[in-house]
């Protein structure tokens, strides 16, 4: 049997960095990155034969865990019917209608990816408006679009890249970035040049820097300055649309955007992704309206039959088990790191939380998230790694958590977290 540590080097051969999204790579908590060979439930099983408790669950998609027999069951039923026709389906009415249901908006574009829901709806926003300027937060990730990868969260934070290089100034230029709940900053900029504000994209709750969410009042204030100022406000929910409610962030603080970005757990860990908003503004889209967007392989038979499936199956009870996994979760992490003596904060959304090591005061930016030990974080992750837990391997992310996490998955964590702790605790301690 082939290797991981084989498969690497022979990736690296053939893909830059031997990955093919960069948060993949152990680059940031050092080694190498496991290959995994199936999943089922909460577990993942890597080429060399070992297991680990997933708290990646895909970046997100996997609410269910791996392998939900609704799942499985209706995309071996749209494969035996074909994977592709170029043509419209019912799994794209209903997929949609299913969206509409629990989600703020009143009609949804189907698309392939995060990165293309935030492209189009920022597309979509600055045709609607005709303005040009865009305002996003730094530290929020909204995917790899040009105008948006600047100061922005994930990978980008993760690897300490400020900006990308590939992004030419006049792309960039039309961004403004503020610093992430500071209301002044963006009652100013309002105040100065609120008439040329397409768009403000937010993190609906902001998860690539680790979770940090909105102070109190935060996301109304933008909701607020929008609508006086004429701007359109996207709310991003690619990261906690039907996974920290049955709606999204918006379940939990109601702020509505006029566009929203949806993309993971809809996919249901196939590739689909959507954006929607207030009809009168989505009936500007191409064939309706002007406004190009398209694609060859959006509401693919497979993806849509993996998201319906999941997002029918994401019911109260999956909610109530994904937050009460992630308390017992979140508790069991913070005793094991009062008992080593780590300093730490707990930040924490729905059944999204990150751990911010060598530090206790409150995150609310990314400047205060990057006032964290990534060292201790990277030794933590090893231990835990060893041991069959698989952590985001980044201290800028969330845990993600499924309803196939159970006792058993979490004494495997208990056990695991005391040594963990204590190779955290070795690295503060210098
Ligand atoms: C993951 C993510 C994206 C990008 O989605 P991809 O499918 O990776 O392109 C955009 N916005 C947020 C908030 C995300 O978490």
């Amino acid at each position: 049997m082939v290797s991981s540590a084989d498969l690497f080097t022979a990736a690296l051969e053939v893909t830059p960095g031997g990955v093919n999204s960069p948060v993949r790579a152990f680059g940031p908590v050092g080694g190498k990155p496991r290959f995994i060979d199936r999943a089922s439930g909460a577990y993942l099983h890597d080429v060399d034969g070992r297991s680990y408790v997933d708290l990646v669950c895909s970046w997100g998609p996997m609410i269910l865990g791996h392998g939900h027999p609704a799942v499985v069951s209706a995309v071996s039923a749209a494969l035996a019917r074909g994977t592709s026709f170029g043509a419209a389906t019912p799994g794209e009415v209903a997929l949609a209608t299913e969206i509409i249901a629990r989600a703020p908006v009143e009609q949804v574009r189907l698309v392939n990816s995060g990165t293309e829901a935030t492209m189009s709806a920022l597309r979509l926003a600055r045709g609607y408006t005709g303005r040009s300027l865009v305002v996003k937060f730094a530290g929020c990730y909204h995917g790899h679009v040009d105008a948006l990868l600047v100061a922005a969260g994930s990978g980008v934070a993760t690897l300490g890249l400020p900006d990308s290089p590939g992004v030419t100034g006049a792309s960039a230029a039309d961004t403004i970035v503020l610093p992430y709940n500071d209301a002044d900053a963006v009652r100013a900029l309002f105040a100065a040049r609120g008439a040329e504000i397409a768009c403000v994209i937010t993190e609906a709750c902001p998860a690539n820097m680790g979770v940090v969410p909105p102070r109190p009042g935060f996301n109304e204030l933008l909701r607020s300055l929008c609508t006086q100022a004429g701007a359109l406000l996207i709310m991003d929910e690619v990261l906690t649309g039907f996974r920290v409610s049955a709606s999204g962030w918006y379940g939990i603080d109601g702020v509505r955007g006029d566009l929203v970005t949806f993309g993971k757990v809809m996919g249901g860990g196939l590739p689909c992704a959507a954006f929607g908003g207030r009809a009168e503004i989505m009936q500007r889209l191409a064939p309706a309206g002007p406004v190009y967007q398209a694609g060859t392989l959006s509401g693919n038979p497979l993806a849509t039959a993996a998201g319906l499936a999941t997002l029918r199956a994401c019911t109260p009870e999956v909610y109530a088990a994904t937050g009460a996994f992630a308390g017992s979760l979140s508790k069991l992490v913070t005793t094991a790191l009062d008992e080593a003596g780590v300093p730490h904060y707990l930040s924490a959304a729905g059944s999204l939380f990150t751990v911010f090591l060598g530090r206790t005061a409150p995150v609310a930016s990314f400047t205060d998230a990057k006032d964290q030990s990534t060292a201790a974080y990277s030794a933590f992750f090893h231990a835990m790694l060893d041991a069959g837990v698989y952590l985001p391997p980044s201290a800028y992310e969330a845990w993600f958590v499924s309803s196939a996490h159970d006792e058993e998955a979490l004494s495997r964590i208990a056990d695991a977290l005391p040594a963990a702790a204590r190779a955290a605790a070795a690295v503060i301690a210098g």
